[in-house]
């Protein structure tokens, strides 16, 4: 490592020490493994569980791997899940309440006890997606301390996307596949190692623990190409300001169309690495002593979700996809003041009809980045 230069090299066959490294600072490993059909995040014992050699094919409605003859473990584009469910839990607990003997009503918060974990293989566009659940769950009037709780036992360890599927158009949204921040340590990976640097100093102190080498002008340049590659992707959005375009076309001739493709399932809402809608409701066993009041991932999509004082508000699937896509990529702006997607392409992939948010930008937009 040079005097003012972060950047070392981990060789392929010292991988395992990073896993080592992060259990000795106290972090439980989590990182990518192949498991359904897909990648998902799951406990990281050894790097033998690494997706190794496999590289996933996407398109909308369309998910497929093949194992490939190669030695690298982060040669794919994401799977399903996003960091949303380590911190946005998808159902849990906030508070318990019992009627004691004389009446009264006895509160009690359940708050978690998270793992301090380190995820392994977090991509540009899931930590462009945490800085906004940070930015809802953390920086509002009444910060979540559920959220709170799990975001400071988080060590992220990223890796820069080599290998972007068809359906990612992160490179539009400005949010990929090059991370810039939000991580703690940061992987390029080539096939006999990684160019690694750290973000934080509890980055700092894993890379410590490792035994690292200079990287050579040969690495840089195999990664500079890697990531210029990178930033070739299929698809793309038709500006970044796409709030005035979508507010003037609210009758477009498309939000019938496209309502009548849409099976108003929820699965875009769920992948979506930026959603955090929910509903919360009682539950009470019968005999009035006690009640549990939980927390759970909703949907725009449902009937139930727009449901105020006896009327849903959104009783049709136009006007609850024209919610879903005018909130996204409009009103977020008002409220966050960015879009509310990071170009996973998540939402094309897993949904069931191929429903692809950027050809309905386009069609409904045009090219117009008002
Ligand atoms: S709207 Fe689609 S592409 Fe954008 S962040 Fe959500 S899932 Fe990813
Ligand atoms: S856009 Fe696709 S994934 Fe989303 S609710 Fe409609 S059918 Fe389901």
């Amino acid at each position: 490592m040079g005097a003012n230069d972060n950047h070392a090299f981990l060789l392929r066959e010292r991988l395992p020490m990073l896993l080592q490294a992060l259990e000795a600072e106290g972090y439980e490993c989590i990182g990518p493994r192949w498991r359904d059909d897909a990648i998902i995040y799951d406990r990281l014992d050894d790097v033998d569980q690494l997706p190794r050699g496999i590289k996933v094919n996407q398109y909308p409605a369309e998910y497929c791997g093949e194992v490939h003859d190669s030695p690298r473990d982060f040669a794919w584009a994401n799977g399903p899940q996003a960091l949303k469910p380590f911190l946005f839990a998808p159902r849990e607990t906030l508070w318990r309440v019992n009627r004691d003997e004389t009446g009264r009503l006895n509160f009690e918060e359940t708050p978690p006890d998270p793992p301090r974990r380190a995820i392994i293989g977090v991509r540009a566009c899931d930590l462009a997606a945490l800085a906004l659940q940070d930015q809802h769950f953390l920086r509002s009037s009444y910060p979540d301390p559920a959220y709170a709780a799990r975001r400071e036992n988080l060590l992220l360890v990223a890796v820069n996307c080599s290998h972007p599927a068809s359906t990612c158009f992160c490179a539009s949204t400005g949010d990929g596949p090059v991370a810039k921040q939000g991580y703690d340590l940061l992987l390029d990976e080539l096939d006999d190692g990684f160019m690694i640097q750290a973000g934080t100093a509890e980055g700092e102190a894993v890379m410590a623990r490792l035994n690292l080498i200079p990287v050579t002008d040969g690495h840089r340049e195999a990664i500079e190409i890697q990531q210029e590659k990178a930033h070739e992707q299929l698809r793309q959005v038709p500006g970044r300001q796409l709030r005035d375009a979508l507010f003037s076309n609210l009758e477009h001739e498309r939000w019938n169309e496209v309502a009548g493709r849409c099976l108003s399932c929820g699965n875009c809402t769920s992948v979506c690495p930026t959603c955090f809608c929910h509903s919360e409701e009682e539950l009470a066993p019968l005999d009035g002593g006690s009640s549990e009041h939980v927390r759970q991932w909703d949907s725009c999509f449902t009937a139930g979700h727009s449901y105020i004082h006896g009327l849903t508000i959104r009783q049709q699937t136009r006007e609850r996809y024209r919610q879903w896509l005018t909130h996204k990529f409009g009103s977020w702006h008002d409220q966050y003041g960015r879009s509310g997607c990071v170009g996973c392409g998540r939402c094309i992939t897993w949904c069931p009809v191929g429903i692809d948010v950027t050809e309905e930008l386009q069609v409904i937009c045009g090219s117009d980045d008002a």
